[in-house]
């Protein structure tokens, strides 16, 4: 299998004649040489986290990496660009994507607004058919 210590890979809106990405989706193998705070701080809370994923270019505050427990399983949807495979891994890290349509969408197409509660709490809107989504900061 191939296991790049780190894997970039966008994912395209699927809004009909969008041509921007979605999003980046980024995976972090474990033991690699550089980690960040937040990914130190991840590999702290959960021992056997095997990587982290993130994702980059979407939201504002939605850029917060989480615990990858199925590296290979990740790595292999992520390389396959499969949003609905990434959704059946852990429903929260792919904000972008609505399950209801099947689809990816940048944030151009969300009609989604930031909701305070001191700090940034959580995103609360509906994808461009109409479904509610929530995005919550975890
Ligand atoms: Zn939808
Ligand atoms: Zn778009």
């Amino acid at each position: 299998m191939d296991d790049p210590a780190r894997l970039r890979i966008p994912f395209p809106c699927q809004h009909d004649g969008c041509l921007r990405a979605a999003a980046i989706v980024e995976v972090s193998r474990r033991g690699q040489l550089y980690i960040n705070d937040e990914q130190d701080i991840i590999y702290r809370v959960f021992p056997d986290a095997q990587g982290t994923i993130r994702i980059i270019g979407f939201l504002p505050y939605t850029s917060f990496a989480s615990q990858v427990p199925d590296l290979a399983a990740t790595i292999l949807a992520v390389q396959s660009i499969d949003a609905a495979a990434l959704y059946a891994l852990d429903r929260t890290w792919i904000p972008f994507y609505c399950p209801d349509c099947d689809r990816s969408f940048c944030e151009d197409h969300w009609n989604l607004k930031p909701i305070f509660d001191w700090g940034f709490d959580h995103y609360s809107g509906t994808c461009p058919v109409g479904h509610p989504h929530f995005i919550d900061h975890c």
